[in-house]
């Protein structure tokens, strides 16, 4: 099995959505639960390519490309890790996916059961906000293998840059065991 992790953005480059009040980063927090997932899964056997740039597919040629490489190493499955950023307000964890019906919606089912059952026993006010569609971003549409974006909290909520913040080996645990449900492993 050949799990491939997009942390999102690029420390340096494109920080993401950013914590007003701690500075708290989407691109680094996304980088550790990534490192972290990558050590669990390499427990499980499984097979890892880690890689966070700003070319998800051709647009920044100066950096390595997320989609191609991703298709040209074989992946069974892609992971890319984001927070969410809204109002404030906003809360929760999505699991994006390029379209219903697939494998993808299944390993997006199999991540998200983990991940919200994991936060929600940390916090039990996390809400659900479940599966999503969405065929505008790149790394969901030009990916070959089932790929899933996981927005695991937002970042500029009180409540949930707390999860991002401290429990990122609760949250890495959790989407890896997510990938493992959904091969069997
Ligand atoms: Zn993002």
């Amino acid at each position: 099995m050949k799990v491939f992790i997009n942390p999102g953005h690029m420390p340096g480059v494109d920080p993401g959505a950013v914590n007003p009040v701690s500075g708290l980063r989407e691109c680094d927090v996304a980088l550790a639960v990534g490192k972290l997932i990558e050590y669990y899964l390499k427990n499980a056997g499984c097979e890892v390519l880690r890689l966070q740039s700003d070319n998800l597919n051709g647009e920044s040629p100066t950096y390595p490309n997320v989609c191609q490489t991703a298709n040209d190493w074989g992946a069974d499955v892609f992971v890319s890790l984001h927070c969410n950023a809204f109002n404030g307000y906003a809360r929760g964890i999505e699991t994006l996916v390029f379209n219903f019906g697939g494998q993808a919606e299944r390993l997006a089912a199999c991540v998200h059961k983990q991940l919200v059952d994991t936060e929600q026993s940390i916090d039990s006010q996390i809400p659900d906000r479940g599966l999503k569609q969405r065929q505008n971003l790149s790394v969901l549409r030009n990916t070959d293998m089932p790929a899933i974006l996981v927005e695991m909290g937002f970042i500029d909520n009180d409540y949930d840059v707390i999860l991002l913040e401290n429990k990122q080996d609760a949250i890495a645990k959790a989407i890896a065991r997510g990938v493992t449900d959904y091969a069997n492993l």
